[in-house]
């Protein structure tokens, strides 16, 4: 009987940690994509807010601080189509309208445009 209880436990263990498991990653992924990388990339041309197309598109490298009203919470260069994630670094990656200089996943500028 004690076997029976055991097998059954472990059962229902594994059948919840086969549901859990997947959401928890997921759930984690998300908050790592949302995060602002801490370090820079190594070697990679950095965008930046202050000069060049930063400056013309209000690039902001999180997206939290923008002032720009056209801003949405939520926004942000990595879920926008410009950001070139097969090409990602460490929460950055090249964007296309920032003349493929690497932008954090966290930024933001006025060319957002959401990924379809
Ligand atoms: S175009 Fe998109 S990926 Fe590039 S800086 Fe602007 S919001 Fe970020």
């Amino acid at each position: 009987m004690e076997d029976k209880l055991t097998r059954r436990s472990f059962f229902q263990m594994a059948v919840a940690s086969a549901v859990v498991v997947p959401f928890a990653l997921k759930a984690a992924t998300a908050l790592a994509a949302d995060a602002c990388p801490k370090t820079a990339p190594a070697g990679k041309a950095l965008g930046s807010p202050t000069e060049g197309m930063g400056k013309s598109l209000e690039y902001v490298m999180d997206a939290s601080t923008s002032k720009n009203p056209k801003h949405k919470a939520g926004d942000a260069c990595g879920s926008c189509k410009f950001f070139n994630q097969a090409k990602a670094d460490g929460g950055y990656a090249p964007c296309t309208m920032m003349g493929m200089k690497y932008v954090t996943n966290c930024g933001w500028c006025k060319s957002y445009s959401k990924k379809a």
